[in-house]
Order: C-alpha cells, then sequence, then structure tokens
C-alpha cells in the first residue's frame, strides 16, 4: 500500500469519529491527478476565529489495543488496518498542504502500545511538519488516554486545537462502555492539565501566540446516560476548564462489536443536547432552567428556550425596548448577534414593530409570543399581519 492508499483508508475510517464537521470534496490541483485528489478526503471546517478552511481528517493507525465496546477499532475486530510512520504522514500532508488540497489536518490515532507511546507519535507527527516542512497551517491533535503532562504540554505547543474525549459523562457511565478506561486519571486529567497550564504559562509561548481551544465528545445514549448526565459534565467542563465545545455524538451499532444489537440513538436527541449546550454555555442558562423530564432527558419534540419561554415568560413578556441584554438573549428567535443588533438599534431609535426586528435579522414570528412594544403585545401584531 502506499502513502496515498493508506491514507485513503484511515481518512475514511476517520469518518467514524464525529466532531460536528459536514464532508466535502477535495480542493482541486495541478499537482495531482484526479485520483489523487479524490483520495484525499477533506473536509469543509470552520476555526474557531470564523475562518472556513479543507480539513483533512485521519487517523495515524487503526490498529487498536483497547477494546471500547462501541468502537470500530477495538482490538479483535476483523478489518483492514494501516498505520502512517510520522515521517510518512508528515511528508505527505506537505504536500497535500503545497498543493492546496488541505488546508489543516485533524490527526487522531488507535491505542498502540500504550497511550505515552501513540501519544509520542502524534507529537513527532506534528513536530515534524511545524519544523521540518515549516507548516503554519490549523492542526488539531487529539490527546490519547494515559498520556503524560508534558505531552499534553507539547501537545498545546504545537496544536491550534486538543481534544480528548470524554465519551461518558462519569465514572459508571464509562465502564459501560469502554471497560480499560479509567475515567478521572485517563481522561478528565488531562482536560484539567490543560487548563493548568493555562494559568501557569503565558499564551504568548505556544504555538500562534495562543492557547490552543479545548473540545471533548460524548457518545450519546451509548450508556444508558441521561441528558442531565451529560449536560452537567458539560457545564462543569465549561466552568472548570474552560472547554470551547462538547460534542454529540447519537450512539449508532457497529457491526461485530459487543454493542452491535443496541438500538441507535435518536439524531433528534444530539441536536436538543447541542441546543441545551449552547444555551448554558453561551446564554447564561443553569442546569435547573432547562425542561428535564422526570427521566433527566430533554423532550424531543421541544427546543429547550422554546420550552423555557413558554414557562416562565409567555405570561410575562419581555419589553423590548428595556429589557438588558441578557434577558433578550433568553427569547426564543434572538440569538447572541440578535440581541446586539437590538441594544445598537435601540440607542438610535425606539423600536416600534415587529417589521424593526425582522429588518435586523431576527426570527420575529418566534420571538413574538414572548414580547411587549412600548407595553403592547407583540403577539398581537402577528395576527393583524
Ligand atoms: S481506545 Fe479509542 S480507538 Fe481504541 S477502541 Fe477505544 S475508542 Fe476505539
Amino acid at each position: 500500500m502506499d502513502s496515498l492508499d493508506t491514507l485513503k483508508l484511515l481518512a475514511t475510517q476517520m469518518s467514524f469519529e464525529v466532531d460536528g464537521e459536514p464532508r466535502l470534496t477535495s480542493a482541486p490541483s495541478a499537482c495531482f491527478s484526479p485520483k489523487e485528489r479524490e483520495q484525499a478526503f477533506t473536509h469543509p471546517a470552520q476555526l474557531p476565529n470564523g475562518q472556513k478552511i479543507l480539513l483533512l481528517k485521519t487517523l495515524l493507525s487503526s490498529t487498536c489495543e483497547r477494546d471500547c465496546f462501541y468502537c470500530p477499532f477495538r482490538a479483535g475486530r476483523d478489518f483492514r488496518r494501516a498505520t502512517f510512520k510520522p515521517d510518512e504522514f508528515a511528508g505527505l500532508f506537505a504536500k497535500l498542504s503545497a498543493a492546496r488540497m488541505a488546508e489543516g489536518v485533524f490527526l487522531s490515532s488507535g491505542v498502540a502500545g500504550g497511550g505515552v507511546r501513540t501519544q509520542d507519535q502524534l507529537l513527532a507527527t506534528a513536530e515534524i511538519l511545524r519544523q521540518k516542512y515549516q507548516y503554519r497551517g490549523y492542526i488539531h491533535l487529539k490527546i490519547m488516554p494515559g498520556a503524560e503532562k508534558d505531552q499534553v504540554y507539547r501537545a498545546m505547543q504545537l496544536a491550534d486545537r486538543v481534544s480528548i474525549n470524554l465519551e461518558a459523562p462519569n465514572t459508571e457511565r464509562l465502564a459501560k462502555l469502554a471497560p480499560h478506561k479509567i475515567f478521572l486519571e485517563e481522561l478528565l486529567q488531562p482536560l484539567k492539565w490543560v487548563e493548568e497550564i493555562r494559568k501557569t504559562v503565558p499564551a504568548h509561548k505556544f504555538w500562534n501566540g495562543r492557547w490552543p481551544s479545548t473540545v471533548t465528545q460524548f457518545v450519546a445514549g451509548g450508556s444508558d446516560e441521561s441528558d442531565l448526565e451529560l449536560l452537567t459534565a458539560t457545564n462543569w467542563l465549561n466552568k472548570n476548564v474552560r472547554l470551547n465545545r462538547a460534542y454529540f455524538s447519537a450512539f449508532h451499532p457497529i457491526g461485530d462489536t459487543p454493542f452491535e444489537n443496541k438500538p441507535a440513538t435518536d439524531p433528534m436527541r444530539e441536536h436538543r443536547l447541542y441546543q441545551a449546550s449552547f444555551l448554558l454555555r453561551d446564554y447564561g442558562f443553569d442546569l435547573e432552567d432547562l425542561p428535564f423530564t422526570s427521566i433527566h432527558n430533554l423532550p424531543l419534540d421541544a427546543d429547550p428556550k422554546q420550552a423555557w419561554a413558554q414557562i416562565y415568560l409567555a405570561d410575562k413578556p419581555i419589553e423590548i425596548n428595556k429589557a438588558e441584554r441578557r434577558e433578550l438573549i433568553r427569547i426564543p428567535g434572538i440569538g447572541l448577534k440578535g440581541a446586539d443588533a437590538i441594544l445598537n438599534a435601540r440607542s438610535i431609535n425606539r423600536l416600534r414593530d415587529l417589521s424593526s426586528l425582522k429588518k435586523l435579522g431576527i426570527i420575529a414570528e418566534r420571538a413574538a409570543p414572548y414580547l411587549l412594544f412600548n407595553g403592547h403585545r407583540a403577539a398581537i401584531q402577528m395576527k393583524l399581519l
């Protein structure tokens, strides 16, 4: 198998790794044949600064000695595996980057020879890219379970983003998913180290003069956990280790794994978890504000922000010309940018009706039941429109 064949195989296998980034075909290039271009497997991705790039997501190796119940790469499962050496992958990626076929890389791996050794392979790859090939673009590095603190530090020096997948919200739930992973020591501890390092080492000592962002991923429905457990963990991570984002991947059974007959999770659950996690992270909501059912899950048929507003705002609508930003962003249809646009417009003129909100890009129909314009219910305007 040559390097491009290895990349085709590993990048395809990496598509099992969900992090919210959609797919795209490769960009055109004069240096690679059409067949080679097909094999590049890049995806569009939006960086934390809003920049859009073509991201190559791949495994360094699909060999794994662990046996997580849900995972296609678990030890003993029969499928074609492949492994890159660090210099082999770095050389290939440098060519793809020079040909503008990939503008960033997300590098993960199965665990082979222990978490420390595997992390060394990932670090060596990033070091070759940064030092030998002077690659200045985006690198997202996965932290392996069991990696050491100095390896986490080195990853932070080389990467724009580091991620550690918790998979489950706590020790008890992880035992149902991944019997040989240790929640506190192997998975949560590296996230705590990232935050410790951020607190003690100035940002200018890191790649690009910034601390890398951190993300994690949960398998929603993999361990029979509730939404409350997942969002409690997410809320803790947001507040204590400055997690940039939690990803939720709806469980989907994979053949020839112990979970092959476990029912798939409804994708709507993943969607509701994202909505709720954004409310916790960006909109000032607390866990108690979320409309959990008696079994501690979010209703699948209701947007959590809308459900909250129906309980707390339907009878006490908010005066749009007086509300503070923290009140505005709790109104359905008004996002963070929308609230800022309202405050800006209000500093010039009073807002008089729903059409003035529409001009600001706000979903006026959703906001109307919870608003007053100068003491009058906006919902009545809706009936007249
Ligand atoms: S350690 Fe990672 S790659 Fe290996 S079986 Fe578990 S989830 Fe899969």
